[in-house]
């Protein structure tokens, strides 16, 4: 079996400090929580900008190229940088941030995130039976292709986020315009309300339904879902993505103290089920970076 590739994924847009308060704002908190993760064995680096005053998320090339720059001159991390963002943002500014970045070799993202489809997008205050979040999370096709297309002309390898299933199809489609950089790799984002939820039959049957030649990654959102299905991912062959972005919690009731600690569970985990972690360099051929 191929080495386990960890993403951490280390504050995304949606968790507050109110969930968790050692979630990374600044891009130096962001940086560092990006370094020590690699170091407990993350080789990617999932990428989102908050605004360091408020912790809001936003979604600019500034903080993206002072984040990066500390996370290179620290480390060997692969970068990920999202254009999911978060139903808010626009579609134009989603993307714009990609050919930001490649016009400067030092901060250039090696990885985007791709979205592969519209859905919606939520989260449900049950016993007041009121969605907090009310959401859709737009994709039309001229969107992603036009993603797809800036990502290729960047040099920017496309991380297919799969939040349900026919949104692998939709990528198939996008191959077929030749808009992706092969081979292709899948990131199932699995447990968001509105996709398909954290399940063990949820997983095998996406990881049977890409392309022989794939690679797969897999994030489970939401409670406790990353350490259950890490371990079925480990063992699948796939790979795995944690952090505060996707989950607040280290154990039942026991609140992360940081992205890292959250890596180095998934490792010893593969460490004792007898799967090497890669390195970034592993992650590079791996990939095809
Ligand atoms: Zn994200």
């Amino acid at each position: 079996m191929e080495k386990l590739i960890i993403t951490v994924a280390v504050t995304g847009s949606l968790t507050t400090r109110h969930n968790n308060p050692n979630l990374p704002h600044t891009p130096q908190e962001i940086a560092k929580a990006a370094v020590d993760s690699c170091k407990a064995g993350a080789s990617i680096v999932h990428l989102h900008v908050r605004d360091p005053m408020t912790g809001a998320p936003v979604h600019k090339p500034e903080l993206f190229k002072e984040t990066i720059q500390i996370i290179r001159n620290e480390s060997d991390l692969i970068i990920n940088v999202t254009t999911g963002v978060g139903p808010q943002c626009p579609l134009d500014e989603r993307i714009a941030v990609i050919p930001a970045l490649a016009a400067h070799p030092q901060v250039k993202a090696e990885m985007a995130s791709l979205n592969c489809g519209s859905l919606n997008f939520g989260m449900l205050d049950r016993k007041k039976r009121e969605f907090i979040l009310n959401d859709v999370q737009m994709n039309p096709w001229s969107t992603m292709l036009h993603y797809a297309d800036t990502m290729k002309q960047c040099g920017v390898k496309p991380e297919l986020e799969i939040y349900e299933a026919g949104m692998i199809n939709n990528a198939l489609i996008l191959q077929s315009l030749d808009a992706l950089i092969r081979p292709l790799h899948f990131s199932f984002v699995l447990g968001v309300l509105g996709g398909m939820q954290a399940t063990v039959d949820n997983l095998v049957f996406l990881k049977n339904a890409i392309p022989q030649g794939s690679t797969w990654s897999m994030c489970a959102v939401g409670g406790l879902n990353i350490h259950t299905l890490g371990p079925v991912a480990i063992a699948a062959g796939g790979n795995v993505r944690t952090g505060l972005e996707d989950c607040i919690w280290i154990s039942k009731g026991v609140l992360a103290e940081s992205n890292a600690q959250m890596v180095a569970k998934i490792a010893h985990m593969a460490e004792d089920m007898g799967r090497g972690i890669a390195t970034p360099t592993d992650v590079r051929k791996i990939l095809s970076l």
